[in-house]
């Protein structure tokens, strides 16, 4: 009768949507050959928009580096401002401390001389709070944005990334900018003795401890690798000996055009909303300042189909960056009870169904797997380079590796680690966890620099 009819035309509405949505989350899925084209694209597409950038560290630590150092770290998911107190000897010792400082939404977006005057503000809160604000300390500045360095203190700033848009910055010597601010206070003053992007302080921090660290991975708020190339590949600095690490900014990977194929409708959404439109289109699709808008642009479009939310968009759908990275992470936990992946739904301001629930953490999860790929492809060209570099056909190597979406994310690292196996199948690529590398690494490379200008004045 008349309910039976009803029961089916239901069930076949159900069948439908459920093919349109498997049909929207497809487009996520890539095979081996898209991931190897990810991989292979990177070497044509190298000049034209990764910039392997000479960052003028030329060794990894050797353990002797010692002494008292100021760290800054600006350009992750917290800005920091620490005291490493690095010790060599027979007892190699790091003691750290670190206080976290807000940077206001309005700083980070306003004006080059507010951001650099809050930084020296915080600085001057936390040099009170050691009791050493008599004391000249070196200071490292872990500044994670794309800069073309001439030495290891002085880096031009080459164009803001993530969150970050205050003005007169872009064309000027960071370094500069700093040390202005700190004569602006007239309070304490500070040797600024390096500028140090963060994947190299990881690599160097991983690398204090495991000398066959060459390569520095960040997958958090953005995404980035470093690692040592040989003198004689790096065009823009003379000299053909030894090695000297590079910041491949593989982030504005794509930047040409040659990603186009597997990007999707919903990466384009997220990148003509953001700050910078067209660029760092590679970290739009693995970094964790984007991966939740765009799980936020699939969701708004299937409700607007009708697949979710009764179709209904929310004011806290239409909200950008409403899935932080630990959502994200919190959702996809297979410990978790759908009734689980509800109340943090609810606790978003997202009212779901049972099935609202379901759909939500399958598109997460492809979202999340994609990137995990996309960075294991973008991993595999590095090792492989490295390897081919050294004219070997097996190579060990070791990544020191720091960020939230690699540390929070329940499947990202173990996705991206298999992507490079399946890639690099001449690599055995070890990944250590960089606890505070940051931080650390900074303070290691001022200890470097403070040594070397030691021996040029002798
Ligand atoms: C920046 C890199 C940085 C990475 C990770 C990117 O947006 O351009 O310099 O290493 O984020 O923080
Ligand atoms: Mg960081």
């Amino acid at each position: 009768g008349k309910g039976a009819a009803m029961v089916t035309a239901v069930a076949y509405r159900l069948a439908e949507h459920s093919r349109e949505i498997a049909q929207t989350l497809s487009e996520f899925r890539l095979t081996t050959e898209q991931l190897l084209d990810v991989r292979t694209e990177r070497y044509c597409c190298d000049s034209a928009t990764v910039k392997m950038l000479p960052t003028f560290v030329n060794s990894t630590p050797d353990g002797s580096e010692h002494g008292d150092f100021l760290a800054l770290d600006l350009g992750g998911t917290n800005f920091r401002v620490l005291l490493v107190k690095i010790r060599s000897g027979k007892r190699r010792t790091v003691e750290m401390h670190n206080k976290i400082y807000a940077i206001p939404l309005e700083v980070m977006q306003g004006t080059g001389e507010e951001l650099f005057d809050h930084i020296v503000q915080c600085i001057s809160d936390f040099l009170d709070y050691m009791g050493m604000k008599n004391a000249r300390l070196p200071l490292g500045f872990t500044f994670s944005f794309p800069c073309r360095q001439t030495s290891l203190d002085a880096g031009i700033l080459v164009t803001w990334t993530k969150g970050f848009k205050a003005t007169d910055c872009e064309g000027e010597d960071v370094v500069g900018l700093l040390r202005e601010a700190i004569k602006r206070r007239e309070e304490f003053d500070l040797d600024v003795v390096a500028i140090v992007n963060d994947t190299v302080g990881t690599m160097m921090t991983c690398a204090y401890e495991e000398p066959t660290c060459e390569i520095g991975l960040i997958a958090g708020t953005g995404s980035n690798a470093c690692y040592m190339e040989e003198m004689r590949n790096i065009e823009m600095i003379e000299g053909d000996e030894g090695r000297m690490c590079v910041n491949m900014e593989w982030g504005a990977f794509g930047d040409n055009g040659c990603l186009d194929d597997i990007r999707t409708e919903y990466d384009r959404a997220v990148d003509d909303l953001s700050l910078n439109p067209g660029k760092q289109r590679y970290e739009k699709m693995c970094s964790g300042m984007y991966l939740g808008e765009i799980v936020r642009n699939i969701l708004i479009d299937m409700t607007k189909r009708g697949f979710l939310f009764r179709g209904q968009i929310s004011e806290t759908l239409k909200t950008r960056g409403i899935f932080e990275t630990k959502f994200l992470s919190q959702i996809e936990s297979d410990r978790l009870a759908l009734l689980q992946v509800r109340s943090i739904l609810q606790h978003l301001g997202l009212d779901s169904t049972c099935d609202d629930s379901i759909i939500v953490k399958e598109v997460c999860g492809v979202v999340s797997h994609r990137a995990g790929q996309i960075c294991g492809a973008g991993m595999a060209a590095v090792v492989d380079k490295i390897r081919e570099n050294r004219g070997l056909d097996h190579l060990d190597i070791t990544v020191g590796v720091d960020g939230t979406l690699y540390k929070l994310h329940p499947h990202f690292s173990g996705v991206m680690i298999q992507t490079v196996k399946e890639l690099a199948p001449q690599c055995n690529v070890n990944f250590l966890l960089s606890e505070d590398g940051s931080g650390k690494g900074a303070a290691l490379i001022t200890a470097v620099g403070c040594r070397l200008r030691q021996e040029l004045n002798n």
